[in-house]
């Protein structure tokens, strides 16, 4: 085993091939030098997942340590407005941490906000002086240049890094091979070089194939031999954008027919593939990055606003439910509350309980001889994704906490997930 950049054979370590921080898949080998894994994540990828660290708060991805992941945004409480970018991870974060932050009133007035106990420590502050903020109207903002967010010089360098090391890691190739690859890995290890290897998918094709396999913040990679000698990886990234990446050349003779498998690996960790038949010359038609943002710019704004849905799939509320699961004893025992079971700002909670209950309300309308998918497409009345306006999940948030007052919120939650476990084949066998 070789560095893939410079063959070198000792001080290898492990490359996230797809940073972990964009995917919950893991896609890891051991084939890059600790010299060239940290150039590239020091130069191109961290900066490439700060950036996106909003949209993989919306997705569901995670940290490493499993916590939220944190983002800076505009924050307004109400009348008031954050006076600069404030880093939470969800509405409840804000009052989480013990520190203070400055926010303006509607006259301009700056006000400190912060937890009751800390505020009153400041000298000359009274409780008169204190008010509550409006919880309930909050609207966190980020304000976002998509052509900052896609196809900066150093987003593009990190997806050249990206389909090199993919297509390295699918075809076992674990050393470098100049004249295959001098091209992309000079491009990767230089941050000066302006890109002419990565273009911007404009293609039908690749657009219904993510849009039949990919879930929310899935991850989608091919690649094919070109009749122009080249190989080209295609990545689309959580099916907001695909890019189209010139790896290295290749010497096999035109052929009639190709199967490429594309892969899918998904934000819960889950990955599969899906191997396609094309006919005759084979391309994929991209344009390069200004050109295609600007034909694409519209489509790549709604996919992007769409990033908080939630899949209707039976892993979706699985994982959902192994989460919940860890917290229900001690809820039912009363040592956590509703708001800590069900952490009222996460969606991943009230989301997937509220289409459990939905599902368990209507199972007499549950035929267990369709597909689950479709199942949940009659009953929720809705298509593949499914979101809740603050207004209903507000709604929804109330009502649980009445029956909590009653009791029987826990009775409901066990008979709804016992319903998804038995008869809609939800039970994860582990
Ligand atoms: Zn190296």
């Amino acid at each position: 085993m070789k560095c893939i950049y410079c063959n070198n054979e000792t001080n290898l370590t492990i490359s996230d091939i797809i940073p972990a921080a964009l995917t919950g898949a893991k896609l890891r080998k051991k084939f890059v030098c600790r010299a060239h894994n940290s150039f590239t994540n020091d130069h191109y990828e961290n900066t490439m997942i700060r950036q996106l660290d909003i949209f993989r708060n919306r997705i569901g991805l995670t940290e490493r340590d499993g916590d939220p992941v944190r983002f800076s945004a505009d924050l307004t409480i109400g009348e008031y407005t954050s006076e600069k970018n404030i880093s939470i991870s969800d509405n409840k974060s804000i009052m989480d941490t013990d520190r203070l932050f400055r926010m303006k009133d509607k006259q301009g007035r700056t006000v400190l906000v912060g937890p009751k106990d800390k505020l009153l420590k400041i000298s000359g502050a009274t409780a008169d002086k204190i008010t509550d903020l409006p919880f309930a109207d909050i609207s966190i903002s980020s304000k976002t240049d998509i052509r900052d967010l896609f196809i900066s010089e150093t987003v593009l360098h990190a997806i050249a890094k990206i389909a090199y090391e993919w297509h390295c890691y699918v075809n076992d190739v674990e050393e470098y091979q100049e004249d295959t690859y001098g091209l992309i890995t000079s491009y990767i290890l230089d941050p000066e070089q302006s890109n002419t290897l990565v273009n911007i998918v404009n293609d039908a094709y690749v657009t219904m194939l993510a849009d039949r396999f990919s879930r929310t913040g899935s991850n989608m990679l091919f690649e094919y031999n070109d009749s122009d000698g080249n190989v080209y990886v295609i990545f689309c990234l959580w099916n907001v954008i695909a890019y189209k990446v010139k790896v290295g050349m290749h010497s096999e003779k035109p052929s009639m027919a190709h199967c490429p498998i594309a892969y899918f690996y998904h934000a819960d960790g889950s990955q599969n593939g899906t191997m396609f038949g094309v006919y005759g010359d084979f391309h994929v038609n991209a344009s390069p990055p200004n050109a295609g943002i600007s034909e694409l710019y519209l489509e790549i704004k709604s996919r992007l606003s769409k990033l908080g849905e939630r899949d209707l799939s039976r892993e979706y509320l699985q994982n959902c439910i192994a989460k919940l699961s860890k917290k229900l004893p001690a809820y039912q025992e009363h040592t956590i509350s509703i708001a800590d079971l069900l952490d009222f700002e996460h969606e991943d909670r009230i989301i997937p309980v509220y289409i459990l209950e939905q599902i368990y309300t209507h199972r007499d309308e549950y035929m267990p001889s369709e597909d689950f998918h479709r199942n949940m497409q009659r009953i929720l009345q809705t298509d593949d994704r499914f979101v809740l306006t603050k207004e209903t999940t507000k709604g929804i948030v109330e009502r649980y906490i009445n029956m909590d007052r009653e009791g029987s919120f826990t009775t409901l939650l066990s008979k709804a997930i016992e319903f998804f476990e038995t008869t809609c084949g939800g039970r994860l066998d582990i």
